[in-house]
């Protein structure tokens, strides 16, 4: 068996994947190996049942800065240029599909808050987004004002970016298209890695009782990834927080995305109603918001490394405290650790979330799916004390690791462009930027 590689790429969710195939297609290195140590692919959070399904194009996210969203925009574009160009027709609407997507805001501050980002130059990046007022709203998606008081103020910003994606599928096709264009292209399913060091020419990963030599490690591990950069003793002054999300569902009852307007500096998105990519005749609500002490979700077996990942010393202590002190943090927690109760839990949910989106929606119309949803690793700056937004990247000398909170999948393409010139240029070859741009930096 082979145990001489380029490059090791330790998981198979979407980050990894979208690596496999960037330097299978874009650059000549060929001996790449893909571990992952569950017996499928994307059986985590890239799963499409455990996100939101939502391609973020930085629009309609309230919570982010006009940087963000410049550069969430160019990513989601690279992935909707995969699958335009690379994949075909018939592959690609499994994958993606266009859908109807805003922000609602309700009440007299969260309509501020959106008149505030409408006038705030988004439209520099975001042309075709519309400031919609109740009239409006009701024609699109009525169920969103059906039964709602008079007097209720409302505003919605309607985007012309709405895509629902399945992002475990799409997971699949790049290690098929991979496979196609490298024939040294290896997979492996069930191996779990356990361990890596450094060499002198290189590292040394212990994975399923083997001893492998690669060049170059990629960890796109999910939440393991910052255990793993700790295990190397890179710390990057960060943390993990897990957030916890699950879903409930209904009947279909709106036509496409409905997100909300979120409060304070929270760098995750507030509940919202999204349709299945999988299952036209569901509404989903969600994700709630959790704290379990797990790196993955349903996994008791994961709170050690969770342990090591949190890493506590001063530094995260004080950002804990500060985090814990914030009043918007402080009443989402409240609020969603109750909506998983038995018998009460539905009527908190309905009356605090999903009426507010749908003001007619009953008790019976809701059902929790507790074998939905994922965790988020939520990133600690510990330099700042506080929740970091997004996704972190740690390069440095022959390793990567991807730690990948929403919208981690929506930005896949655009990570792996950023590591495969990374890796080209570590070993010394190069990144065919030509065939990218005419694959897939083709603009929407
Ligand atoms: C509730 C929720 C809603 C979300 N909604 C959205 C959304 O709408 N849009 C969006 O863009 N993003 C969303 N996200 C974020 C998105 O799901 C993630 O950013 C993305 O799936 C991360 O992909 P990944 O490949 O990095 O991680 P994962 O999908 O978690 O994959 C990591 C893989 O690494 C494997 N692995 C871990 N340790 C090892 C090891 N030691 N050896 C071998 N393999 C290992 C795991 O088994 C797993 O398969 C959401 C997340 C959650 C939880």
């Amino acid at each position: 068996m082979e145990k001489n590689f380029d490059v090791i790429i330790v998981g198979g969710g979407v980050t990894g994947t979208s690596l496999l195939y960037m330097l299978s297609r874009y650059t000549k290195i060929r001996r790449v190996l893909l571990l992952e140590k569950y017996g499928s692919m994307a059986s985590l959070n890239s799963n499409s049942r455990s996100n939101s399904q939502t391609l973020h194009f930085g629009d309609i996210e309230t919570n982010y800065t006009l940087d963000k969203s410049k550069k969430v925009k160019e990513y989601a574009e690279y992935l909707l240029g995969y699958t335009r160009n690379v994949l075909d027709r018939g592959e690609s609407r499994r994958i993606i599909r266009k859908c109807q997507k805003m922000v609602l805001g309700v009440g007299h501050e969260e309509v501020e808050a959106l008149e505030r980002i409408y006038g705030s130059g988004i439209l520099d990046i975001f042309p075709g987004l519309k400031r919609i007022e109740r009239r409006e709203i009701a024609k699109i998606e009525p169920k969103v004002i059906e039964g709602r008081k008079g007097n209720e103020r409302v505003l919605a910003l309607l985007s012309d970016k709405g895509y629902m994606v399945d992002f475990g599928r799409l997971a699949g096709t790049f290690i098929d298209k991979a496979r196609r264009y490298n024939r040294g292209v290896r997979v492996d399913t069930g191996v779990e890695v356990k361990k890596a060091r450094r060499t002198n020419d290189g590292y040394v990963v212990h994975a399923g009782g083997r001893e492998l030599i690669s060049k170059f490690v990629v960890f796109a591990t999910g939440s393991y990834s910052l255990h793993f950069a700790k295990m190397f003793g890179y710390d990057e002054n960060l943390s993990i927080l897990s957030i916890g999300g699950g879903f409930y569902f209904s009947k279909r009852m709106l036509r496409g995305k409905v997100y909300r307007v979120q409060h304070g500096h929270i760098p995750f998105a507030a509940i919202h109603a999204d349709p299945d990519i999988n299952n036209g005749s569901v509404t989903r609500f969600g994700p709630t918001v959790t704290v379990p002490p797990v790196l993955e979700k349903g996994h008791l077996g994961t709170l050690p490394d969770y342990v090591r990942s949190f890493d506590i010393d001063l530094q995260t202590a004080i950002s804990l405290k500060r985090i814990l002190l914030n009043k918007d943090i402080m009443r989402i927690i409240r609020r969603n650790m109750s909506y998983g109760l038995p018998i009460v839990g539905k009527g908190l949910f309905l009356k605090n979330e999903a009426s507010k989106i749908i003001p007619t929606i009953k008790a019976g119309d809701l059902w929790l799916d507790k074998s939905t949803g994922g965790i988020r690793p939520q990133i600690i700056d510990k330099t700042k004390h506080f929740l970091a937004l997004g996704e972190a990247k740690i390069q440095r000398e022959g390793l990567i690791f991807n730690i990948t909170p929403s919208p981690g999948a929506s930005s896949c393409v655009g990570s792996a462009l950023e590591d495969a010139r990374y890796i080209s240029k570590y070993l010394g070859t190069d990144f065919n930027e030509g065939l990218f741009n005419k694959e897939i930096a083709t603009k929407d």
